[in-house]
């Protein structure tokens, strides 16, 4: 396939529009790390502007009261209806992925205190886990890598789209196979959330948590966001006994009672002004849809592969990422053993941003929103050229 071939996709893509909702300050550069760090939409800067400048400089403490209380679970409620499929009540947007996980790792092992297993992949992102080896010492409990959950299995982690390869897995029946063992899932779908569509309740999810800085576009540090569903709430219990998660907050009682719902797994003051942010992007993904969002996701990554068989391929490289549409999320992973140094060259050499993961991986992600065809298009001929070392 030549650029006009790639041109012309984008001249008909009914996406293409969105384009123009970012902050695209230099046409030169071609972004394909937006799996890693989502751009900046032109409407958080207006949002963060208004929240900074009216919310705080203005109504100061009084905003509290005009809604700053129940933003966690407001903006939790935006997540839950245009990117999660999950009911109201179910979503709440606080802390980093990697609290929100142990929290919920916490939950299920302490729902579950006759069991002494639990189960992760030796490839899962390395936060999820440091933080099932951190448990599994101070627990006494056995870690079984790449294991299936068995009868003394208590919780299994898993990412719905794998960080490395693209995978993307099925979420219905891995849970359903993990609850048949007796055991809890908490999914983790940072990789997932606005690049695929996700049905927490149809695929009868119990806990999921995910961060939304990536395709979610609300920016370095946003807050990330825990699931749990409606039924769990009250027999799980949150390890970090906050203020936020306390039935009568401002009664500042003596001990704590925590919230009968998703409120406690709130733990302390929630961060406002990246609130907002992801407010903003998830908005973006309701708007757009996520299925008209998946259906061009899936025709770039098909290009994608194409550009790999034709000009990749041949120089050695292999493609870690499936090549079924429906097994792959939105980003394509190719491997040679020179990688770190490529990625590098292509960034210094070709303006060209992807990323590395060891030992030997190129990762290349294509958010749809702002992604055009010519942008995987001239990836691909960039990182050919990198690959040759050959001039821009
Ligand atoms: C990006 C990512 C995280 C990030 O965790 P933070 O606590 O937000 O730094 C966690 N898990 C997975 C699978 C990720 O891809």
């Amino acid at each position: 396939m030549d650029r006009a071939a790639a041109e012309e996709l984008d001249r008909v893509d009914e996406l293409a529009p969105f384009r123009d909702r970012f902050v695209i300050d230099d046409p030169k550069l071609v972004y394909a790390n937006g799996n890693s760090l989502g751009r900046l939409p032109k409407a958080t800067v207006e949002r963060v502007s208004e929240v900074l400048a009216y919310q705080w400089g203005s109504r100061l403490a009084r905003s509290w009261d005009d809604g700053w209380l129940d933003e966690a679970q407001r903006v939790g409620e935006v997540l839950a209806e245009g990117v999660l499929g999950a009911r109201p009540g179910e979503v709440l947007v606080c802390d980093s992925t990697t609290v929100n996980l142990y929290k919920l790792a916490v939950a299920a092992l302490d729902a579950r205190p006759d069991r002494w297993s639990v189960v992760i992949s030796s490839g899962e992102f390395p936060t999820d886990r440091y933080v099932l080896q951190g448990l599994s010492q101070k627990r006494g409990l056995a870690l079984r890598w790449d294991g299936e959950p068995d009868n003394d299995t208590a919780l299994c982690v898993r990412s719905l789209v794998d960080f490395r390869t693209g995978e993307l897995a099925d979420l219905a029946a891995r849970t359903a196979a993990d609850r048949a063992a007796g055991a809890l899932t908490v999914w983790d779908l940072s990789h997932a959330a606005g690049a695929v569509p996700i049905d927490l309740s149809g695929a009868g999810v119990d806990l999921a948590v995910g961060c939304t800085y990536k395709y979610l576009c609300a920016g370095p540090g946003a807050p990330a966001y825990l699931f749990v569903r409606a039924e769990r709430q009250e027999q799980l219990e949150s390890p970090i006994w906050g203020w936020f998660g306390q039935r009568h907050q401002f009664a500042m009682g003596p001990t704590y009672d925590p919230q009968p719902d998703i409120r406690r797994f709130h733990a302390g003051t929630s961060p406002i002004v990246g609130i907002a942010a992801v407010e903003v992007g998830a908005s973006l993904v309701a708007e757009a849809g996520i299925d008209r969002m998946r259906a061009k996701s899936t025709a770039l990554t098909t290009l994608a592969i194409d550009l790999f068989d034709g000009w990749l391929a041949p120089l050695g490289f292999t493609l870690a990422t499936p090549r079924d549409p429906q097994q792959r999320g939105a980003h394509v992973s190719v491997c040679r053993h020179d990688a770190a140094e490529l990625c590098a060259r292509a960034r210094d050499e070709q303006y060209l941003v992807t990323d590395f993961r060891p030992p030997e991986t190129v990762r290349l992600g294509f958010p749809p929103l702002d992604t055009r065809f010519v942008d995987v298009w001239d990836a691909f001929d960039r990182l050919n050229r990198a690959a040759r070392r050959a001039p821009g």
